[in-house]
């Protein structure tokens, strides 16, 4: 997966100063309140290599692969990042105007309620967004998992490309579009939950 390069940081708490009626003046904090976390490693509002035209796209925090020659080792750790409300990012997608989003990571699965939250949040102001996620889980094992983990079920849904399996160094390959290695597979999943039989992209034109 590719790594992150650019890092969105908490922002500093902003203090107002506001005069009351002796005019002596007050302080008053105003915390940075995250309403609803998501754990991220960065965000790329204009990648051009996370899928096909230019994407929006969302690194989470965290990942249990552990694969050897990972390309984004900083994001594995699930005590590194930082937290991010899901509404602000949500809101600086919608305000990007992208049609285009990719989550990686990191694991998104590791976090499937969360991104599915932005996704809706995104489709409700802006509809029609194109979605890939990427995971180092098999699509198989994420269905079965969905069977009985909502949030993997809600990401698997919001999700029209999967990108599946771990990076695979034996197996690199730079041919192979939007992956790292021969293994990794992309399938068309906008049919699920309707249906589980997922369309294995092999042509890098069949990506619409
Ligand atoms: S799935 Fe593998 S390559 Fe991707 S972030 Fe996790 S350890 Fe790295």
């Amino acid at each position: 997966m590719e790594a992150a390069s650019s890092v969105m940081s908490s922002a500093v708490p902003a203090r107002i100063k506001e005069r009351d009626t002796d005019s002596a003046s007050r302080n008053f904090e105003i915390p940075n309140i995250i309403a609803e976390p998501v754990r991220l490693a960065g965000i790329i509002e204009d990648s051009i290599v996370d899928g096909p035209g230019m994407r929006f796209v969302i690194f989470v925090q965290g990942c249990p692969h552990y694969c050897k020659g990972c390309h984004n080792a900083d994001a594995q750790d699930f005590n590194g990042g930082f937290n991010a409300d899901i509404y602000k990012i949500a809101d600086k997608i919608i305000k990007s105007r992208a049609k285009r989003l990719t989550f990686s990571g990191g694991e998104p699965f590791c976090q499937p309620r969360e991104l599915a939250k932005i996704a809706q949040l995104v489709e409700a102001e802006a509809h029609g967004i194109e979605i890939i996620t990427y995971t180092g889980y098999l699509y198989e094992e994420l269905l079965e998992k969905a069977g009985t983990d909502a949030g993997i079920k809600d990401l698997l849904t919001v999700t029209n490309y999967l990108v599946d399996g771990k990076f695979e160094q034996d197996k690199k390959s730079l041919d192979w579009f939007y992956r790292g290695s021969s293994n990794q597979r992309i399938f068309d999943v906008t049919c699920y939950p309707n249906s589980s039989k997922a369309r294995l992209i092999e042509r890098r034109e069949d990506l619409r």
